[in-house]
């Protein structure tokens, strides 16, 4: 018989890599057998980027037993060119929320402006705060190869909130926590040297996903880019290299993958 490139990457399953990607697909997301449900935190620069591009992975733990939560540094609201600020923040805070009700998750906020999200210790010790608060196990974000300033803020914040949140030194008010997990996400605008090494099959939660995307007031393309067509090809496409019916690509931090091995 002849394979394919597709039964190559079918067969390569979840412990071999396929064109240098892992695959992650059922029971749960990246779980090793054991492992308590994931607590999925997406910490992103404005709400659509937390639903879009990071939205299945955080429903694909709620639905699995674990817990997802959207973590948004501003409302996003300088995103249109026809309607006010303030009222377009209020759009996109009412859409984040009745999204993630919809995929059995929290929307939290930070209010610092759309377009202007600094790099400083309040915000990646606010973040902290919020990572402790929620106590995930992964934590999805930005990757820093973005044409956005605030996505690039928010991929620098992050990194140090991850940190000071796992230091027990550093007192808050909650005591420290540990991020299993860092992924970053998949996103058209953080594309420059964004590199796939892992992929998640989102196939029991792409059609609640997709219902909540559908709730923002950008997601048809209104203020110049089809989201909706893009994130639902790309879905098709990732799973296309990975053997599913829908699938979302990561990338992980240098760090995560070295590999500890006591046997050859
Ligand atoms: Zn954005």
């Amino acid at each position: 018989m002849e394979h394919t490139r597709r039964d190559f990457l079918v067969l390569a399953g979840a412990s071999a890599t396929a064109m240098g990607a892992q695959v992650v697909g059922q029971p749960g997301i990246a779980r090793e057998q054991g492992d308590a449900p994931a607590r999925v935190m997406a910490v992103a620069a404005h709400p659509g980027d937390g639903f879009f591009s990071m939205g299945a992975p955080v429903a694909l733990a709620a639905a699995q037993q674990g817990a997802g939560c959207f973590l948004s540094l501003s409302l996003g609201s300088r995103g249109s060119a026809t309607i006010p600020a303030p009222r377009y923040g209020d759009m996109q805070r009412d859409a984040s929320q009745q999204a993630a009700q919809k995929l059995r998750s929290q929307a939290i906020f930070l209010d610092y402006e759309d377009g202007e999200i600094p790099v400083n210790d309040e915000i990646k010790f606010a973040v902290c705060d919020k990572i402790r608060e929620f106590q995930p196990s992964i934590v999805l974000t930005h990757w820093k190869g973005s044409w956005h300033k605030d996505h690039q803020a928010c991929h620098a914040i992050v990194e140090d909130a991850i940190f000071y949140a796992g230091l027990p030194a550093i007192a808050r008010s909650r005591p420290a926590h540990s991020v299993g997990k860092t992924w970053y996400a998949w996103n058209w605008e953080d594309a420059d040297a964004f590199r796939a090494d892992t992929y998640l099959d989102i196939t029991p939660v792409y059609e609640p996903w997709m219902e909540a995307c559908a709730l923002f007031p950008m997601w048809r393309g209104e203020n110049g880019f089809r989201y909706n067509d893009y994130y639902q090809s790309h879905a098709v496409a990732t799973g296309c290299l990975c053997g599913a019916k829908y699938a979302v690509a990561l990338m992980s931090p240098p760090e995560q993958l070295v590999r500890h091995l006591q046997a050859l």
